[in-house]
C-alpha cells in the first residue's frame, strides 16, 4: 500500500489522523473544516459565515496528500498496522525506528500514542505485537525486552516510571543516554497498559490546571530489543534494536516550519525541544550533512533514531472543528514539509 521506504537511505512516512468532533464542540456549534478522501488527500476548508456575503466570497481552500490520511473512522489498529508495524518488525532485526505524534494540544496525540484500556494506542499495540512476533517465531528465546518512559518538560529529563530528580544525560558508547533511567524488563503485555498510564500520570501538570498534563511535556517511550546471533564463523553477535514513540507536546506555540522565523522565535517562551525537532527535521529535509542534535534534550536522547538509517514516522494529529482552523492549517504544512525527506 504505501510507497515503500527505498531501501537502506532514510525516509520520513508521514500520516494524518482527523479525530471526531467532541461533544463539547458540537454543543458549541462547531463544524467540520477538514475532509479526507481515498485515505491519502486532505481538503481543509476555512468556513466563513454564510450570511456574510463578502466573507463567503474570500473562504480558502487547501489541500495535501500524505502516505496516508485517516478519516475519524479509523481505528487504533488501522492506525497502528499502517504506521508502526513495519518499525516493529525492523526493530527485531536490530534496526532503530520513531514514531512521532505531533500536532496542537487536543488533536488526540494521547489518544492515538496511549489510547484507554478499553482503546489501546500505538504504544501498547506496538509492545503486544513484539511480543506475538518474539513468540511465534520462536526465536531461540534469547530475546530480551526493555521499557523506558521519560519525559522531556523544559528542558528537563524524568523518570516516568520511577519519578523523582531530574536525570542527567552523558554519552557512552552506546550513544546519549539518561543517568539511572529505569529499564524495565517486560515479559508480556498485560503489565504495559497500566505500567504506561500510571507513567503518564506521572507527566508534569500544568501548574494553572492541575490534573492537567501540560501541553508542554514531550513523553518518549523506548522500547529496546536485545538478542545475539551466531555469525559465519559461529561467534555470537549482540544485537540492538530500538524503537522510540513519542507523544509530542502541543504545537500550537511552535508553529514555525522555516529558519527564518525558527531564529526569529528563539529566546521567546517556546518549546525550545519542539524547535529543535523542526530544525533537524529541516536539516534532514533539505539534506544537509548536519544535523544539530545537540540544540535539545530530545534531539539529543533521539539522535540515534532519526534520520540516517532508522525509520521514522510522523502522526500529525488533527481536530475537524472550524474553531481550530489555524492550529490545524499549522500542522498540516509542518507535516507537508516533513514529508519532502
Ligand atoms: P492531545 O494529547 O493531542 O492533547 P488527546 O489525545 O488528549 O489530545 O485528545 C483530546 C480528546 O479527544 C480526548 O478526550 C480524547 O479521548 C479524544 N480523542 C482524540 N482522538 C480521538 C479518536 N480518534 N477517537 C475518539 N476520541 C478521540
Ligand atoms: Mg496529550
Amino acid at each position: 500500500v504505501l510507497g515503500g521506504r527505498g531501501g537502506e537511505g532514510s525516509r520520513i512516512l508521514v500520516f494524518v489522523r482527523l479525530r471526531p468532533m467532541g461533544k463539547k464542540e458540537k454543543d458549541s456549534g462547531a463544524r467540520c473544516c477538514v475532509r479526507i478522501v481515498n485515505k491519502r488527500d486532505v481538503y481543509l476548508t476555512e468556513l466563513g459565515n454564510e450570511n456574510d456575503y463578502l466573507r463567503l466570497k474570500r473562504i480558502r481552500g487547501r489541500h495535501f496528500t500524505f502516505d496516508a490520511s485517516f478519516p475519524e473512522s479509523t481505528t487504533q489498529l488501522e492506525v497502528y498496522s499502517t504506521t508502526t508495524a513495519e518499525l516493529v518488525e525492523a526493530v527485531l532485526q536490530g534496526r532503530n525506528g520513531s514514531v512521532f505524534c505531533y500536532g496542537a494540544t487536543g488533536a488526540g496525540k494521547t489518544h492515538t500514542m496511549l489510547g484507554s484500556v478499553e482503546s489501546p494506542g500505538v504504544m501498547v499495540l506496538a509492545i503486544k505485537d513484539l511480543f506475538n512476533k518474539i513468540r511465534q517465531r520462536s526465536f531461540d528465546g534469547n530475546h530480551v525486552v526493555h521499557l523506558s518512559y521519560l519525559e522531556v518538560y523544559n528542558e528537563s529529563v524524568r523518570d516516568l516510571l520511577s519519578p523523582g530528580r531530574p536525570l542527567v544525560l552523558r554519552e557512552d558508547k552506546q550513544g546519549i543516554v539518561a543517568s539511572g533511567l529505569t529499564q524495565y524488563r517486560a515479559y508480556s503485555t498485560d503489565e504495559v497498559m497500566s505500567l504506561l498510564q500510571q507513567g503518564n500520570r506521572n507527566r508534569t501538570t500544568e501548574p494553572t490546571r492541575a490534573n492537567e498534563t501540560s501541553s508542554r511535556s514531550h513523553a518518549i517511550l523506548q522500547v529496546v530489543v536485545e538478542y545475539h546471533v551466531k555469525d559465519a564463523s559461529d561467534n555470537i553477535v549482540n544485537r540492538i534494536g530500538k524503537l522510540s514513540l513519542i507523544d509530542l507536546a502541543g504545537s500550537e506555540r511552535a508553529l514555525a516550519t522555516d529558519q527564518r522565523t525558527l531564529r526569529s522565535l528563539e529566546g521567546a517562551n517556546i518549546n525550545k525541544s519542539l524547535l529543535a525537532l523542526s530544525s533537524c527535521i529541516n536539516a534532514l529535509v533539505e539534506g544537509k550533512k548536519h544535523i544539530p542534535y545537540r540544540n535539545s534534550k530530545l534531539t539529543q536522547l533521539l539522535k540515534d533514531s532519526l534520520g540516517g538509517a532508522c525509520n521514522t514516522v510522523m502522526i500529525a494529529n488533527v481536530s475537524p472543528s472550524n474553531l481550530s482552523f489555524g492550529e490545524t492549517q499549522n500542522t498540516l504544512h509542518w507535516a507537508d514539509r516533513a514529508k519532502e525527506i
